[in-house]
């Protein structure tokens, strides 16, 4: 069978190897028909078929409500720092940010573009290492909607809870968590999540709205902004990215089989626990993240010398380990090991870590 490294990049990340050899597969005669899904019009019967069965799947898997809209949208996770406000921010014009990270931060900097976008926690003070407690957060009760991420992908930390905003619409940055792990998606107005980690390929991003917040729209957003324009034209106001789209309802049979997010859930919480209770016994190796806000998703971690970090990069690779370095904004090293690294990859990894510190250390 196929030749595959075990990949941590944090995205575009690993999407599981039996989808890629079904597309594979598929690639240049699908199901038949004598050309690959990319050549077939977006209107066809069979398109919208694949693109319906995606989007069932999904809400299949995350149990979503049927008052909730599954938008496929284009412009990955950082169009929707500017669609939430456009869309959003549109009744008191104030909206709340939690800042846990660069990409919290980067929602909330878009934001002020379009209006009051007030800061209701920071972690930047403490070097972005855990979150907010419920009772930090500084929450206007007049607030159009709070934005949060419960993952962020590159400092590796996560909420342990989800936050309460009482009657204000909780919108939620899942980019790089979304699928990990059973979630309750009543508790949200608004989950979106660029698809390159835990979904599928780049070019593709999820967004999962209630129904009564479509509508509210600025009359200044763009049409392929508009949340309701893409829910009333089942996202295909336009061309959407079909083999995107396509490889996602790949990605979402294959969780399926597997058993659905339970399932996953608990590879992952045992995947990640194996992980830092490696780190945290090493003596070489440390991670900087508060433990109740560890991500199961993004594993940060430094080497007791970083004068060594450019051996332990050129080594891992040579062993096969691929993308382990860290965010270039903060050096050091990180694993993502999101759902379509197998427990392999995690065993190979604090294998080659220990052998690299009884060498180094
Ligand atoms: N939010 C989070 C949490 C992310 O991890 C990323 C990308 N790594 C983004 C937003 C930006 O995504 P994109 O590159 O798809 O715009």
């Amino acid at each position: 069978s196929t030749k595959r490294a075990f990949n941590f990049c944090a995205g575009p990340a690993a999407l599981p190897t039996p989808v890629l050899e079904k597309a594979g597969l598929e690639l240049a005669d699908w199901h038949g028909k004598g050309l690959s899904i990319m050549e077939m019009s977006h209107r066809s019967a069979d398109v919208v078929a694949v693109c319906d069965k995606a989007e069932q799947d999904l809400r299949d898997l995350m149990a979503i409500p049927d008052n909730y809209k599954v938008l496929f949208m284009q412009g990955g996770a950082s169009s929707q720092f500017s669609m939430i406000p456009l869309n959003l921010m549109t009744g008191s014009g104030k909206a709340d940010y939690i800042v846990t990270g660069q990409w919290s931060k980067k929602a909330w900097q878009e934001a002020k573009r379009y209006g009051n976008a007030v800061v209701a926690a920071s972690t930047e003070s403490n070097n972005f290492s855990s979150a907010p407690s419920q009772a930090e957060l500084v929450l206007s009760p007049d607030a159009d909607y709070v934005h949060y991420c419960p993952n962020e992908t590159i400092g590796g930390v996560a909420f342990d809870y989800i936050p309460d905003t009482g009657d204000v619409p909780l919108v939620a940055d899942f980019s790089s968590v979304l699928l990990a792990e059973p979630l309750d998606v009543s508790r949200f107005g608004m989950i979106y999540a660029g698809a390159q980690k835990n979904i599928g390929p780049a070019g593709l991003c999820v967004v999962i709205i209630r129904e009564d917040l479509l509508g509210k729209a600025q009359a200044c957003t763009p049409t392929m902004f508009d949340y309701k324009v893409c829910a009333d034209n089942a996202s295909m106001y336009n061309t959407p990215p079909t083999y995107s789209w396509y490889l996602a309802g790949l990605v979402f049979e294959w969780l399926k089989d597997l058993g659905g997010v339970d399932a996953i859930a608990e590879i992952n919480h045992r995947k990640a626990k194996r992980l830092y209770d490696y780190i945290d016994n090493s003596g070489f190796y440390a991670n900087p993240v508060a433990i109740a806000n560890r991500s199961i998703m993004n594993v940060p971690f430094t080497l007791a010398d970083s004068k060594l970090d450019k051996l332990f990069l050129q080594e891992s690779e040579a062993a096969g380990l691929l993308n382990l370095a860290g965010h270039r904004s903060v050096g050091g090293m990180r694993a993502s090991i999101y759902n379509a690294v197998p427990e392999e990859a995690v065993t190979a990894l604090i294998d080659f870590m220990a052998d690299f510190a009884r060498r180094n250390g």
